[in-house]
């Protein structure tokens, strides 16, 4: 079964600029998979295509075999998303981002409530429940994002650049976090612009430079050959 399924995907941006030129890209289900490329290859267009924040200008793109152009709101049910940007309303409190995150699932609070309790205790956010997310530091910044995103189960985690101005132990420990929710059988796939970062967790991975693919093999292929 493919997680995610794209295939000669194009984006041309309204003022004409074609940042995706007919890419295609398959990602098995279980897989951790890397996007490597440089600032403005296209990835975070692509993870927006993916994820229906963004129209395409021609392809298709299936998640678990859901085309987007026929059942987008299936499709994106299947997908948790870490943009890289903050996000959050700051005056909400961080559990109770996590119970709305869950509200739009349309999880009942009976759900919610232990989702978001099991959430926080694993990302070390416990003590910082009844906070306002504004007053979160960075790092724990991300791990709300992680969380939020993983509230409604997804069976594939999407992360655009998670570690990006992120110090050695958070993201050592955001590693160890992924790695494990991987095993347990979640799909992910990270954009990054750092090949260390997919060296250590990816096993397969696709660069893109400038909207187009121009290698897709498995990490140990790719490392025996740098
Ligand atoms: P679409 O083709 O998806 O409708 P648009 O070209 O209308 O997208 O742009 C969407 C938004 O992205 C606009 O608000 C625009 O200001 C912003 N934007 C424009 N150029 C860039 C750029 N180079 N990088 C990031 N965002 C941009
Ligand atoms: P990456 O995530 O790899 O850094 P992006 O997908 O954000 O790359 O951007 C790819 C290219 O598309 C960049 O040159 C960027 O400036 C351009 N771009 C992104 N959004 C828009 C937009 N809304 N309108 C026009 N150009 C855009």
């Amino acid at each position: 079964m493919k997680a995610l399924s794209i295939n000669n995907l194009s984006k041309t941006y309204g003022n004409g600029f074609k940042a995706l030129e007919q890419i295609s890209l398959d990602v098995e289900q279980g897989d951790f998979f890397a996007l490597l490329g440089p600032n403005g290859a296209g990835k975070s267009t692509t993870i927006g295509v993916v994820t229906s924040l963004i129209t395409k200008t021609s392809g298709t793109v299936n998640v678990f075999d859901t085309d987007l152009d026929e059942n987008a709101e299936l499709a994106k049910s299947y997908i948790g998303l870490v943009p890289q940007e903050f996000n959050f309303n700051g005056f909400e409190q961080v559990k109770h981002i996590l119970i709305t995150q869950a509200g739009y699932y349309g999880m009942p609070a009976s759900d919610a409530e232990p989702r978001a309790n099991e959430l926080l205790k694993q990302l070390g956010l416990w003590e910082k429940r009844h906070t306002p997310s504004r007053a979160l530091s960075g790092g724990m910044k991300r791990r709300l994002m992680i969380a939020r995103a993983l509230v409604h189960k997804p069976k594939l985690l999407i992360l655009d650049e998670p570690t990006a101005g992120v110090d050695i132990e958070l993201r050592r420990s955001m590693w160890t976090f992924l790695r494990r929710i991987n095993k347990e059988g979640t799909t992910i796939i990270l954009t990054t612009h750092y090949l260390e970062e997919a060296e250590n967790l990816c096993r397969n991975i696709a660069i893109i430079d400038k909207g187009e693919i121009v290698e897709n093999t498995d990490m140990k292929s790719l490392l025996n050959r740098l």
